[in-house]
């Protein structure tokens, strides 16, 4: 058939309009200046608009031809659409047999769920699928809908059925149905007489549209977030993997369930390598993997000296494996110096296993939700007096995130955790980080009613051996961003090689 063929009625001009299927559509508008000005006109025109916007079901013509007026073009995009989900069911079942091989009968299992195609009201529609065109004779089939003429009515006298008419409406309704997704489901509705009104068809029309959204965004987003408690399926993939490989013994359930990681407790199992052992309770922090509230951390990582270089080549997720890798980093440090911290047992992307704090699945309490002894309070105050100077002095590390949240209580004394976003002294804003640091515990102990404990400024002195002398808060940290200036300064100058403040108590010099 051809595309295009001449039209043989209806010169240049005038209005005519070339059907692309061959057909001609002899309808021809030829009008005076004073036609055009006519109500009449005005009226055909917009209904001629109403019926271009609102295409009508048009009752299949007789005989085998397509005809310029009974072709539906929207059957391509129905066709296609139902491809698309026939290919949908089918990945979907493949995804199936696949997530019921992997899982076999482990004891941790993947599911693969959130790489479903079809969105789950609809996963197994095709259970009651109906052949109809086995059914000779059909009792629920409908009348077709009539068209309504141009005119925009039918009939004479009283008996007049203009396209408001409430029938004719509701079947237009009832068959524009047909236009919803394929796989939004009208059961037998567009087969039988049913006559929807307005309402309820815009009702419908709207849920139609946003079932298919919600399909489409549910398949994009979970994808591709580590969602609250749960995790997504590379993670836990890499989960599965430590556990197959008898690393970990159980996974047992959440502990946390942060902005910035969720933290499981698991039951070691057994090193691969006899150097090692795995302690038999494990904290997993898994670090999110949705980019949005690692943004404003950035500061911390991208002014880190040793991530610098790194940094600029990255992408945001390899950026968040680097929050799991500084942390492990980090707590090596600590754990070197013989600060009481969880001791790193192995890192794989962004999930970081480490010795759990606490007994029996229970993790030891955080700080603020402890109620000890004013004994065991001031004991915890010097611990911690004793703990930062060491991170500083000896690891080289400011916490950047101390507070009573990211301290546990656990064998009588304090444990520190959270330490990812930790820096070097040097870092541009370290000694902010640590002043604020010592607020947070100088407020705390205070409060707690540690007579001994020293004011923010002088654990800041304390803990950092810089002597800044000035005796309000505004002006302390005037002096700290001064010399974290002059540090910048000097870095700028004498290339990124280290330079260290002095910890004898003396002013800051710098030696490279
Ligand atoms: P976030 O960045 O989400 O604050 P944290 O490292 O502070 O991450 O961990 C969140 C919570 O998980 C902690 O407050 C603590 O209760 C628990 N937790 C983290 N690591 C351990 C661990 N090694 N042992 C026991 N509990 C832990
Ligand atoms: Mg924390």
């Amino acid at each position: 058939m051809s595309r295009f063929s001449p039209s043989p009625v209806g010169g240049p001009g005038a209005g005519s309009r070339r059907c692309p299927w061959g057909a001609p559509n002899t309808t021809s508008i030829s009008c005076s200046l004073a036609d055009v000005m006519s109500e009449q006109l005005a009226k055909e025109l917009q209904l001629e608009e109403e019926n271009a916007a609102f295409p009508e079901v048009v009752a299949v013509a007789e005989g085998p031809f397509i005809t310029g007026e009974n072709i539906d073009t929207s059957s391509d995009l129905m066709l296609a659409q139902m491809l698309q989900m026939e290919f949908d069911r089918e990945y979907d079942a493949q995804l199936r047999r696949e997530e019921k091989k992997i899982n076999g009968d482990s004891k941790v299992s993947i599911s693969f769920e959130n790489y479903r195609k079809v969105h789950p009201y609809d996963s197994d529609s095709s259970e009651d699928e109906v052949d109809w065109q086995d059914t000779r004779h059909d009792p629920y089939r409908a009348d077709k809908p009539t068209t309504t003429p141009r005119k925009g009515f039918i009939g004479k006298g009283k008996d007049i059925t203009t396209k408001h008419d409430e029938v004719v409406c509701g079947r237009k309704n009832t068959a524009r149905m047909e236009n919803f997704a394929p796989e939004f489901q009208v059961g037998d509705g567009i087969g039988m007489d049913l006559k929807l009104s307005n309402q309820v068809f815009n009702a419908l029309k709207q849920h139609a549209y946003s079932e298919e959204r919600r399909s489409a965004r549910l398949h994009e987003k979970k994808e591709h977030s580590t969602a609250e408690k749960a995790v997504d399926p590379k993670t836990r993939l890499l989960l599965y993997k430590m556990v197959n490989a008898g690393m970990l013994e159980t996974i047992t359930g959440c502990i946390s369930t942060g902005k910035e990681s969720v933290v499981f407790h698991a039951y070691g199992g057994k090193s691969a390598t006899e150097d090692k052992v795995i302690p038999p309770e494990c904290a997993i922090k898994v670090f999110k993997t949705t980019l949005n509230e690692f943004k404003n951390r950035d500061k911390y990582i991208k002014d880190d000296y040793r991530f610098k270089d790194r940094f600029s080549k990255l992408n945001p997720r390899k950026i968040i494996r680097m929050w799991a890798e500084k942390e492990m980093h980090n707590l090596t440090r600590m754990q070197n110096a013989g600060i009481p911290c969880p001791q790193v047992v192995i890192l794989k992307k962004h999930v970081l296993v480490m010795s759990f704090i606490g007994q029996d699945q229970v993790p030891a309490p955080k700080l603020k939700d402890v109620t000890l002894s004013s004994e065991d309070m001031k004991k915890a105050y010097y611990q911690i007096l004793n703990m930062m100077q060491q991170l500083y002095k000896e690891c080289n590390l400011v916490h950047a995130d101390l507070s009573e949240y990211n301290m546990l209580w656990h064998d009588g004394k304090v444990w520190l955790i959270d330490v990812s976003q930790s820096v070097e002294p040097t870092h541009p804003h370290g000694l902010e980080f640590l002043f604020r640091d010592c607020r947070n515990v100088s407020q705390f102990f205070q409060k707690g009613g540690v007579a001994e404990a020293l004011n923010e400024r002088e654990l800041f002195n304390a803990v950092s051996g810089l002597n800044i002398t000035a005796d309000n808060e505004v002006d302390f940290q005037a002096e700290i961003e001064a010399l974290e200036k002059m540090n910048e300064d000097h870095v700028q100058n004498h290339g990124k090689k280290l330079s260290m403040f002095s910890n004898d108590g003396d002013p800051p010099i710098y030696d490279e």
